[in-house]
């Protein structure tokens, strides 16, 4: 499928890919990457001058839920598009858990067309995998989803949890088929009863939500789905792991050879337990962010590969849902703005090499989702989506440049090492030091196969 594209040509920047840093331009021409290498020349193409900083492929978000249609409320395609191309972003994969939810080929079709005119970034959607619809797989694949969600407990839009039987028929048709199944890894039944256990005793104290699921909720559920995965194939994605004892599950999966993969958060990688009494509801999410133990090991698992990639895990609420206690606020928070600007700083700080960026957060999550080589690599033939980043520079999180309706995120106020200064979609900037520059939306979607 042909996109409409720009000329754009990349002068003097360094590369940053999985494999290391290199200088080299890079030329696009009609939205696509035509060339690589030092010394190009531009034949009438735009030039961008990179001198000084660091070209990434352009981010790749897996996790985003951008709420519409539904829950504008919340947020909207067009606000939570908007924070994506700000932040680095240029391609999300939504979350099917809107309303309806995109549970059949019809649904999901229609969701696609309501977004295309509202995309500031290129988009993939996800389906829903639950109890009652494991027949409608093949025609969601079809109809363009790169991949499904299933969720082991409630969600949005009252979706019954698929049981284990149709866990394990999803993963014999993603070996057949080849796609991702995500995962919200927590065993239901336990959160439940620990739930029930915190509100009895009255807990409403900062920690209360964390004791409410405690790691065996997670460690169970991923010990639960890599033995499906070992048992019926297929390629399963447990997403915004939080545990150490889940990260330690995919670890030994992965040594059997199960194709399990892991996905952590920003959040849980920069926050740990010592923070509630700060942030209080605004740190609320699920799997809760946990004890600082969890948070080395899972910077462990990040760095030795354990997990393969990041996600946002974008899931805004309004200001009425995120106030109020820790027990009864909403979980959740506005991510996808702040996803690489938190990464970036913490490469910069040397807590991860900077070539784990493209590789966790762009390279990666393309492959999952079928989306690879057009997204997710700075190659000749792939789509000209560049993120460029000034290592000297820095941005002071401030919830008045975040773009989503309800800003309310822990890390405003947060100093950052490192700064987004173009976003580069198809060889068109989209946005600049922070702000989206071009207004009519310029995204599309990405449907499966045209990778
Ligand atoms: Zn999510």
């Amino acid at each position: 499928m042909e996109l409409p594209g720009g000329d754009l040509l990349v002068r003097g920047g360094t590369l940053v890919t999985p494999e290391g840093a290199r200088e080299a331009d890079v030329m696009i021409e009609d939205g696509v990457i035509v060339r690589v290498g030092r010394g190009l020349r531009s034949s009438g193409h735009e030039v961008l001058d990179a001198s000084g900083m660091l070209v990434l492929p352009g981010i790749v978000d897996e996790h985003v839920h951008m709420r519409e249609p539904g829950l504008e409320y919340k947020d909207d395609f067009t606000h939570g598009t908007m924070a994506a191309a700000a932040g680095g972003v240029t391609t999300v994969v939504e979350m099917p858990n809107t309303l309806p939810p995109v549970e059949d080929p019809g649904k999901l079709r229609s969701k696609a067309s309501l977004l295309s005119g509202k995309a500031h970034v290129d988009f993939a959607l996800l389906g829903v995998l639950h109890d009652e619809n494991l027949d409608e797989l093949e025609g969601m694949l079809e109809a363009g989803a790169v991949g499904f969600k299933a969720f082991l407990g409630p969600t949005t839009g009252n979706i019954p949890p698929p049981g284990d039987g149709a866990i394990y028929e999803a993963l014999e048709k993603s070996s057949r088929l080849g796609f991702t199944v995500a995962f919200h890894g927590e065993n239901w039944d336990l959160v439940r009863r620990f739930t029930e256990r915190v509100r009895s005793s009255g807990g409403r104290d900062p920690l209360a939500h964390l004791r409410s699921r405690p790691p065996v909720c997670e460690e169970e559920a991923v010990q639960r789905i890599a033995l499906l995965a070992r048992r019926a194939g297929g390629r399963a994605l447990i997403v915004h792991v939080a545990a150490a004892e889940a990260a330690d599950a995919i670890r030994r999966a992965r040594a059997l050879g199960v194709d399990l993969h892991g996905e952590t958060c920003p959040h849980y990688l920069l926050l740990s337990a010592g923070d509630y009494p700060r942030y209080g509801a605004l740190m609320k999410v699920n799997p809760p962010v946990r004890e600082a133990r969890h948070q080395t090991e899972l910077w462990r698992a990040v760095n030795d590969g354990t997990l393969q990639t990041l996600g946002s895990d974008h899931a805004p609420h309004s200001a009425k849902e995120k106030s109020g206690d820790i027990m009864s606020a909403a979980s959740g928070v506005p991510a996808v703005q702040t996803f690489l600007p938190l990464m970036l700083d913490a490469a910069l700080r040397g807590r991860l090499p900077i070539t784990k960026i493209p590789e966790l957060m762009s390279r990666n999550p393309a492959r999952l989702f079928g989306l690879h080589p057009r997204k997710g690599e700075i190659a000749v033939g792939s789509d000209g989506d560049l993120t460029i980043v000034d290592p000297r520079g820095e941005w002071v999180v401030s919830a008045e440049e975040l773009y989503a309706k309800h800003p309310l995120t822990p890390f405003n106020g947060w100093r950052l090492r490192g700064r987004v200064v173009y976003t580069v979609l198809r060889g068109t900037v989209v946005a600049r030091e922070g702000r989206v520059v071009r207004e009519t939306p310029g995204g599309a979607w990405i449907p499966r196969g045209s990778a």
